[in-house]
């Protein structure tokens, strides 16, 4: 083999490094994502019934034996997500819901791949991961239940704000916390207002959610910046709820009575800020500009 060309001038050098960095960090992303997206599997099915979480975690539903393989198997994320699927291996009973441990770290595995390509190797990337795992987790909290657990919403707050304070810490500038701070804080006031007039449209856990979508997209936007961030979550946030609501309302022939859960929806639009917040806010103002 000769050697590369691309090697040999500076700007070649960099960009293979750039590659190699992406290319780590997205299979670095895939494996934390099926790893810890998997481990959701007790939250989602534990929490909305639970005041605490009953050991062991992946237990049955129906016995409480464990239904995690054990010994080398039960090790592998993926394998591990494939055995649950099967009957209890004591009482027979198979699981509720089959598939979901794997639906859950397919879609962590899929959203942190994205986010790692997006923000790069750095310490706002766990951050970010943090909240999509929180978010993941609530989404399929709300469509199986139509609830927002705070249980859940709360921890991935307080993690979230203390890794993204430490990554303000480390680099020295406070003001996208303070920004994320009071954007979050009026998103969930104008989410408040919207559950005041039409309380069964929009819940009260939505108006928890919104704070934290408001704080978590808020914070990589600059100057005012952070308010058209958190405007395009939600705006992804609404388009998408009022397309797909509609589809399911004319599917299920209930109309408007149909009960459509908001969280997977808030929770699409914060990655969706997250990912592209920059250049959809940069179009979506410059026709006002
Ligand atoms: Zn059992």
């Amino acid at each position: 083999m000769e050697p590369s060309n691309a090697g040999s001038s500076p700007a070649g050098a960099l960009l293979v490094a750039c590659l190699l960095v992406d290319v780590t960090l997205v299979v670095l992303s895939v494996v934390a994502g099926l790893v810890l997206g998997e481990e959701l599997e007790p939250v989602v099915a534990q929490v909305p019934e639970l005041k605490r979480l009953r050991l062991p975690l992946w237990g049955c539903a129906s016995c409480g034996a464990s239904r995690r393989a054990g010994g080398i198997w039960g090790l592998v994320p993926i394998a591990g997500a494939l055995r649950v699927r099967r009957a209890c291996p004591s009482c027979g009973v198979t699981p509720e819901h089959p598939w979901r441990p794997l639906g859950l770290a397919s879609v962590s595995a899929v959203v942190f791949a994205a986010l790692g390509l997006r923000l790069g190797p750095h310490l706002d990337l766990v951050a970010y991961d943090a909240l999509a795992l929180g978010l993941v987790a609530i989404s399929a909290i709300d469509l199986e239940k139509l609830i927002v657990p705070v249980r859940v919403l709360y921890p991935t707050l307080l993690v979230t704000a203390a890794l993204l304070t430490a990554s303000s810490v480390l680099d020295g500038r406070l003001g996208p916390l303070w920004r994320a701070v009071v954007v979050g804080a009026a998103s969930s006031a104008v989410f408040l207002c919207i559950h005041l007039v039409q309380p069964r449209g929009m819940g009260f856990g939505d108006v928890r959610l919104a704070g934290l979508v408001g704080f978590g997209s808020a914070w990589l936007g600059d100057g005012w910046h952070a308010v058209s961030r958190a405007g395009v979550a939600f705006l992804a946030a609404f388009v998408l709820g009022a397309l797909i609501g509609l589809v399911v309302m004319a599917a299920s022939g209930t109309g408007r009575k149909t009960r459509i859960p908001f969280a997977p929806f808030l929770a699409s639009g914060a990655i969706v800020s997250v990912l592209w917040g920059a250049p959809i806010a940069h179009a979506w103002l410059g026709r006002f500009g």
